[in-house]
């Protein structure tokens, strides 16, 4: 229960690896609030989780697109007036669109497939951090951990997007810029880097590909959306106050730097 006085805010938690940190962080004590823009699948979640026998604590849905800015006002007081001031939070959301199972090239890319997915993996990012700063600067702690891709780290594979693999790298960046302005004030941020994930997002890529790929993992399987919250359980601990800037890889070993 090492989170039990804080509060965690979760976006892209309906499923997959952000539904895995939600759970991770209910277990552990927390005050959760997650998102999604699947409003069905969120409900569904936070209501089975909050009937459990083993109930924990508190959890809430925070429905919305993630991208947009009023939105992210919105449901960031919607935390503040239901649970209190965000303590930690975790930048899960992403898209990696694929047209029939196939990525689009840059020629065939169209500009609203480009902005699309900036503004999910990217924009979102920006804003939810900037949303939440001053309260983490005035408490004199806080944890931001953003969720990037293995993509940003290595010769992209064939099966991503040029638009899904800049704004991976992007994140990076952000993660970089806002750990140097947030260092002074007990705040530290960070980025995760999941490699090939068991979730929807990897399904839509046909399985002898996926076959292929998992010969390659040293580990010998494809990661668990589990794995990934054990790395933001880290991430998020009162003890890692001196780990800032960093990117933590989670990818049984699939890539090296
Ligand atoms: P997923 O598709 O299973 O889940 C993503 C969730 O984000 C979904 O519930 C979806 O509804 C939600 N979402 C999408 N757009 C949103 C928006 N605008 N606002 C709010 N919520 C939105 O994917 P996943 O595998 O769990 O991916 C989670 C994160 O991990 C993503 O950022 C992804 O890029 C990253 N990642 C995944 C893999 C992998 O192999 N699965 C690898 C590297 C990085």
């Amino acid at each position: 229960m090492r989170f039990m006085d804080k509060v965690v805010f979760v976006t892209g938690g309906a499923q997959g690896i952000g539904r895995a940190i939600a759970e991770m962080f209910y277990a552990e004590g927390a005050a959760v609030a997650v998102n999604d823009i699947n409003n069905e699948e969120l409900s569904h979640f936070v209501i089975n989780l909050s009937n459990a026998e083993n109930n924990k604590g508190q959890i809430i849905a925070v429905p919305g697109d993630i991208s947009e800015e009023n939105a992210v006002a919105d449901m960031i007081q919607t935390v503040t007036d239901q649970l209190g001031s965000v303590d930690i939070l975790v930048n899960n959301a992403g898209i990696s669109p694929r047209n029939n199972g196939k990525k689009s090239t840059v020629e065939e890319m169209t500009l609203e497939e480009w902005e699309r997915v900036f503004a999910v993996n990217l924009r979102s990012q920006f804003l939810t951090s900037r949303a939440v700063i001053s309260k983490m600067k005035e408490r004199g702690w806080g944890r931001i951990i953003n969720v990037s891709s293995e993509a940003a780290r290595k010769r992209p594979s064939p099966i991503v997007g040029a638009n899904y693999v800049a704004s991976k790298t992007g994140v990076l960046g952000l993660t970089r810029c806002l750990a140097i302005e947030l260092a002074p004030f007990g705040v530290t941020v960070n980025a995760i880097c999941p490699g090939l994930v068991a979730s929807d997002m990897l399904a839509d890529v046909e399985s002898n590909e996926t076959k292929q790929h998992v010969g390659d993992i040293p580990v010998g399987r494809l990661g668990d959306p589990k794995d990934l919250a054990n790395g933001i359980r880290f991430l998020a601990d009162p003890s890692s106050e001196y780990i800032t800037g960093a990117v933590l890889d989670v990818n049984g070993g699939h890539f090296m730097p």
